[in-house]
């Protein structure tokens, strides 16, 4: 048998030429001019932050977002190519590790602004400048025409872009669109003031994954998808003005461990909140929470797949294992493959997202960071 210790237990599969799809299906749809901004936080929403940035720098994308500076370094570390941008806060007693690494931040607002520019710092920090728009989350507000001015004349501030970020553009509800188009007019009057006043905004963009999807039309420099990237919708029912042809990137996948047979009446798993009608042959599983499978999917209607079949889970689902009933499912053994998500319609991210209760990029994000990440072949 072949050694392999990353198929050991569980493990995360991942599929690049998939991610190469994706990035395709997305040029496609954006103006000729706007560039891909990948967002690749979270670990690349828990499809392995270097795998998936080497491949994308491979591919041509030469921009980047994370969340913390921690992601950022571990970029540089691993020589990807191009600008980082952060996207939110980096503590002041790290500004010059910006400068090192050679990293963009985020201007969270202005007395974020105001700090830096009263630091002693050996040359201009690289920033993009985030305008609160409606999100109310971080960014200076629009209306603050003249700390924005200002942050704009700061000298320790090299600003490379302005951005601002959309609280509803996976919206389908009236309201939500109004909200949405009121943020984009903000945004757009903010820019063109600061451009009237003779500052330079640098590369703009607003539109995160729903935004492209949505609001197709906008004419920035870059759009910022992430979950779409991976070839998922945040949630089942998405019916976008735009709908892209797109494909999972990543398949979560675990061994059987033990297979046994149990008779009517005997109980399964914590606290017996299963318990069986009739005879039935079982199978654990070596994958549990802890791995970042939901725990709230025991003894749901959620289903994985062995053997081409679709096996259902029972009992409340622990820390490292879970158990299926696998009573129609014929040769089954320990050590063959049980995929938990996947292409599947009924093991889709977006399935086991809505049936635990969450979106997709929640799921994704918190898969553990014990699973090995392996690039399919
Ligand atoms: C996370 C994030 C994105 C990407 O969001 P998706 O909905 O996954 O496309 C874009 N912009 C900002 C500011 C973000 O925080």
């Amino acid at each position: 048998m072949k050694n392999d210790l990353k198929r050991n237990r569980a493990w995360i599969e991942i599929n690049l030429k998939h991610l190469e799809h994706n990035i395709h299906e997305i040029q496609r749809i954006i103006p000729k001019n706007t560039k891909i901004m990948a967002v690749v936080k979270a670990n690349a929403y828990g499809h392995g932050l270097t795998k998936i940035a080497k491949k994308l720098n491979q591919i041509g994308i030469q921009d980047f977002a994370v969340a913390t500076l921690e992601e950022a370094i571990t970029l540089r570390k691993h020589d990807i190519a191009g600008n980082i941008l952060i996207l939110g806060y980096t503590d002041l007693s790290n500004i010059h590790k910006l400068l090192d690494y050679d990293l963009i931040q985020t201007i969270l607002d202005y007395d974020y602004a105001q700090k830096i520019n009263q630091m002693d710092l050996k040359e201009k920090l690289k920033v993009h400048v985030k305008i609160n728009t409606g999100m109310n989350r971080i960014g200076e507000n629009y209306q603050d025409i003249d700390h924005l001015i200002e942050i704009y004349q700061m000298k320790n501030l090299q600003i490379l872009g302005t951005y601002s970020h959309m609280s509803a553009s996976d919206s389908k509800s009236k309201e939500d669109i109004s909200f949405t188009y009121k943020q984009i007019d903000y945004f757009f009057q903010t820019i063109h003031k600061l451009k009237t006043l003779g500052l330079d905004p640098g590369k703009i963009h607003i539109q995160a994954s729903y935004g492209i999807l949505n609001y197709p039309n906008l004419s920035c420099d870059y759009v910022r998808p992430g979950i779409i990237m991976y070839g998922v919708y945040s949630n089942t029912d998405d019916k976008t003005n735009i709908q892209l042809h797109l494909k999972p990137v990543l398949s979560l996948k675990a061994k059987i461990s033990s297979v046994r047979k149990i008779q009517k009446g005997e109980s399964v798993s914590y606290n017996r909140t299963f318990v069986a009608k009739q005879k039935m042959k079982i199978a654990s599983v070596s994958i549990g929470y802890a791995d970042g499978y939901p725990r709230n999917l025991s003894n749901q209607i959620t289903k994985v797949l062995v053997h081409k079949k679709y096996a259902k889970i029972i009992g409340r689902i622990c820390m490292d294992q879970l158990v299926l009933d696998v009573s129609n499912i014929d040769h089954i053994a320990a050590g063959d493959i049980v995929t938990l998500i996947g292409e599947k319609s009924m093991i889709r991210a977006e399935k086991i997202a809505y049936d635990s209760n969450t979106i997709t990029n929640e799921l994704l994000s918190r898969l553990g960071n014990r699973l090995p990440i392996i690039s399919k072949r």
